[in-house]
């Protein structure tokens, strides 16, 4: 009766989900900072799901627009990003595999998407508090029906090599696939105050290794992973979902006649890793037998949440300053390739029959849902 009810509704909601399309790419751009009122905004205009960029001369015709998801302004609030973020925490509840990535050059607004500004409030706070307060509060929802066991990771990569950032030491080569770092500590959670203590933790032991002249976080990747079981209480079945949330090293292409020693290694590494990411998402996209996860430690990290039935965002960020035009169209480019196909799945699927059967059939669902409260 009731519990069928629900587990319909779930699957039926899923369906939704996938009717979306797995891989989904929305576009952020950062305000103006501070006193910079006289500069030129590269961002001609934005309309729901595309951007259209001012090209100067030197980089071709005088417009050019990209097509997302999703595309938010400068004015968009970190509540109204997080909104369309939520339909894959409940997924995650779901047993589906998440991967939430922010992409974009140093400066962009990744970390601010992710962690929020340093003067944190509960109203600036990023997508991975809002994503483990929502969980918390999802469990506690099913908690009649399904009993939740949280914890966490945290892990940074740096040229190639994985650092437990919950505890200090590098994590030796580990040859596992997906993301079994076994020897990174995993810490059970039960509420946001814990999360809130392990990711000033992780912030903590992510800036040991930096120094004034080389901010580490700009150059390494950061990983916050959840791991969600769901125990049915009914029919005793185990539920396994994990999130991985990222927040990228900036993807500023550096001038190879400029930087040499630590500085070319890095961005040599940094390179290699994000366009690894790139050609798996996009193989992933087309549907392509073979994807290349082995190319970088990232990818190979991450192989079992993306494909198969897994879930993948990817944020966007763009600086909208005339100076940063370069980064921004080799960034709006690099997101269009990862998206392009799933994307165009997705627009024929928006207003299909499908979904709005299962619209449908989902109001039916709530509906006999209220009927029994
Ligand atoms: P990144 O992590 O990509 O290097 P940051 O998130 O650190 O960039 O953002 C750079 C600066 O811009 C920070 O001071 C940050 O607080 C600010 N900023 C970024 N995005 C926004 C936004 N959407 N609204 C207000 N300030 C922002
Ligand atoms: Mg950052």
């Amino acid at each position: 009766g009731y519990h069928r009810v629900l587990e319909e509704n779930r699957k039926l909601y899923n369906q939704v989900q996938d009717l979306k399309g797995n891989i989904r790419v929305y576009c952020r751009v950062r305000p103006f900072l501070g006193r910079q009122s006289n500069v030129t905004n590269t961002v001609d205009c934005i309309e729901e799901g595309t951007i259209t960029i001012n090209t100067p001369p030197k980089y071709g015709k005088g417009r050019r627009a990209f097509n997302f998801n999703k595309v938010f302004g400068p004015s968009a609030t970190q509540e109204e990003v997080f909104e369309d973020t939520r339909p894959l925490i409940r997924s995650v509840l779901d047993g589906y595999n998440v991967c939430i990535f922010a992409y974009g050059q140093t400066g962009s607004g990744k970390t601010h998407t992710m962690s929020g500004p340093k003067d944190l409030t509960e109203n600036n706070q990023g997508v991975n508090y809002r994503a483990l307060s929502d969980l918390f509060l999802l469990a506690e929802q099913r908690k009649g029906t399904l009993q939740y066991d949280v914890s966490v990771q945290m892990i940074e990569i740096y040229n190639e090599q994985v650092r437990d950032l919950l505890a200090n030491d590098e994590i030796r080569n580990n040859s596992q696939n997906g993301f079994n770092v076994p020897e990174a500590n995993l810490v059970h959670v039960s509420s946001t105050f814990d999360v809130i203590d392990l990711m000033n933790l992780g912030q903590r032991n992510r800036a040991v290794g930096a120094t004034a002249l080389n901010d580490r976080s700009s150059r390494s990747h950061s990983c916050l992973t959840v791991h969600v079981q769901g125990r049915d209480l009914t029919s005793g079945g185990v539920l396994r979902g994990c999130m991985h949330l990222v927040d990228l090293a900036g993807s500023e292409r550096v001038d190879k006649s400029e930087v040499t020693g630590d500085r070319l290694k890095e961005a040599q590494h940094i390179n290699r890793s994000l366009s690894a990411l790139g050609d798996v998402i996009s193989s992933l996209a087309q549907k392509n037998a073979h994807v290349p996860y082995r190319n970088s430690k990232l990818t190979q990290l991450l192989q079992d949440a993306l494909g198969g039935q897994a879930k993948t965002l990817m944020f966007v960020h763009i600086s909208p300053e005339l100076d940063a035009v370069g980064e921004t169209l080799s960034t709006l480019k690099f997101a269009e390739r990862v998206a392009t196909v799933e994307l165009g799945a997705a627009r024929v699927n928006k207003d299909s029959s499908d979904v709005k059967d299962l619209k449908e059939q989902i109001a039916n669902l709530k509906a006999a849902l209220a009927r029994k409260e």
